[in-house]
């Protein structure tokens, strides 16, 4: 069974109490301002909910019960531009964006926690990790979604950023069953999850448009939306996942693009047929526009 309790990662009080009445065995810290880009805009809240949110918990469990085991939810942009080709538990971290900074914070926090206070805090290191479930502000989802739309004539064109940047993306329920691998460990550690693979956003783009059935023309870049900072590739080495918990990723890019245009074209179609999905239909901008025009 599954229970809803309030609280807010800003006021340790409300943490506090949902310890109380939870009384948790394990907890799963993925509570973040997690735009990397829009942490541009908002360098201070990303740092307060991001980073701090992470001491917050932290704080709770060395008060309530220090058995508890931990899993903190750290993020492959730490390594932001640091130069190897991939990346894994050893590498340096050199993160470009207010978010993978706040990131950072947490990763040492939980660091210092484990070894400070003897609390079974771990971090999984996760690269992209993508489903239906995203939300639109990230790039697969914007993509699968507005190709689409585009292939239903429910919008005419897609903005994105910068093409070239690349990204390890995995299938997310995989990497869910990971972090809880690492939970039933004896030992606290860090561990990175990824595909081993990098695939550029023009790639996603054409993967996409081949699965909606529609040209790659209709797919524009825009400087408008290219990052101050850009972090231009990010692949991931899970050899240490694999050895001690035995995980590897099982649905690879080609799949997980496929999984995702395939549930973006379902939804749309059932808008269409006057159903509605609850979590995310366009309410603002131009797709909206021409979407109500339409009905
Ligand atoms: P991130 O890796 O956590 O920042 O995940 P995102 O999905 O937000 O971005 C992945 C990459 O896609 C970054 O390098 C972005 O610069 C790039 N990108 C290109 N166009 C877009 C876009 O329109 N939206 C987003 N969110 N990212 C874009």
């Amino acid at each position: 069974m599954i229970g809803l309790i309030p609280a807010d990662i800003i006021d340790s009080r409300s943490i506090s109490e949902a310890f109380k009445k939870s009384d948790p065995d394990e907890v799963y810290h993925l509570a973040a301002q997690s735009f990397v880009g829009a942490s541009f805009d908002q360098p201070l809240y990303t740092g307060d909910i991001t980073g701090f949110g992470v001491v917050r918990i932290l704080e709770e469990i060395k008060k309530f019960n220090k058995k508890i085991k931990f899993y903190q939810a750290s993020s492959s942009e730490m390594y932001g531009i640091e130069k190897s080709t991939i990346k894994d538990e050893n590498t340096p971290f050199y993160p470009a964006s207010p978010y993978a900074i706040a990131k950072l914070y947490g990763f040492w926090i939980v660091n210092m926690y484990r070894h400070a206070h003897g609390i079974h805090a771990s971090n999984g290191i996760l690269f992209n990790h993508e489903s239906p479930l995203r939300g639109l502000e990230f790039v697969t989802r914007k993509v699968s979604n507005g190709v689409a739309k585009i292939s239903l004539g429910l919008s005419r064109n897609l903005k994105l950023g910068n093409l070239m940047a690349k990204r390890d993306w995995g299938y997310a329920p995989e990497y869910v069953s990971g972090m809880w691998s690492m939970l039933q460990q004896k030992n606290p550690d860090d561990y990175v999850l990824a595909t081993n693979e990098t695939h550029s956003i023009k790639e996603l783009v054409e993967e996409a448009c081949n699965v909606a059935g529609i040209s790659t023309s209709k797919i524009q870049s825009s400087k408008e939306n290219f990052r101050p900072y850009e972090v231009p590739d990010l692949r991931g080495n899970y050899a240490k996942a694999k050895k001690v918990l035995g995980w590897k990723p099982k649905t690879m890019f080609k799949d997980l693009v496929k999984i995702m245009v395939e549930e973006d074209l379902d939804r749309w179609q059932r808008w269409i047929k006057g159903e509605h999905f609850p979590w995310d239909a366009a309410t603002s901008g131009e797709d909206s526009f021409v979407i109500r025009k339409k009905r």
